[in-house]
């Protein structure tokens, strides 16, 4: 059996007319979103990092430039998808994946289960390896004066 553990972090800017897009999901906002060259997704692309990390295949960045116009606007699920297609995940399984989303705003609590089910369809596994937690940031910083948002993922590959 081998292991391989993975990390990513991201954070974007809060920006007025955007959806706020987290873990593939639309969280009702007063019309404010992430800024970024595609859907901003902070927690998918933490995500997508962490499992590039996992098996040392660069960065989110790398595989999809923000000059590239086929990222352009793009859903961040469909990113995770085309990294999780690499042909170097194959014969690995996802035994847990722990987040972390840093806002200041709008209360997360309400959607940590639409986020973990949004996650689990994604990645194919039991909603149970999948952990959302949130945190404001006490007030401080561009997060907590609601200028950013940010997110932090971990996630543990095992193969047979
Ligand atoms: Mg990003």
């Amino acid at each position: 059996m081998m292991f391989r553990i993975g990390q990513g972090f991201d954070l974007h800017r809060t920006v007025s007319g955007r959806p706020l897009r987290l873990g593939g999901v639309t969280i009702p906002t007063d019309n404010w979103g992430l800024d970024g060259h595609s859907d901003a997704d902070a927690l998918l692309h933490a995500i997508t990092d962490a499992f590039l990390g996992a098996l040392a295949l660069g960065d989110i960045g790398q595989m999809f430039p923000d000059n590239d116009p086929r990222s352009l606007n793009a859903d961040s699920r469909e990113l995770l998808k085309a990294a999780l297609a690499r042909p170097e995940f194959q014969g690995w399984t996802l035994c847990n994946l722990d987040c972390t989303v840093f806002a200041e705003a709008p209360k997360l609590a309400p959607h940590k289960t639409a986020i973990r089910e949004s996650l689990a369809g994604l990645l194919s596994c039991p909603m149970e390896r999948i952990s959302v937690k949130a945190k404001t940031n006490e007030k401080q910083d561009a997060i907590g004066a609601g200028k950013a948002i940010a997110a932090a993922a971990i996630i543990l590959l095992e193969k047979n």
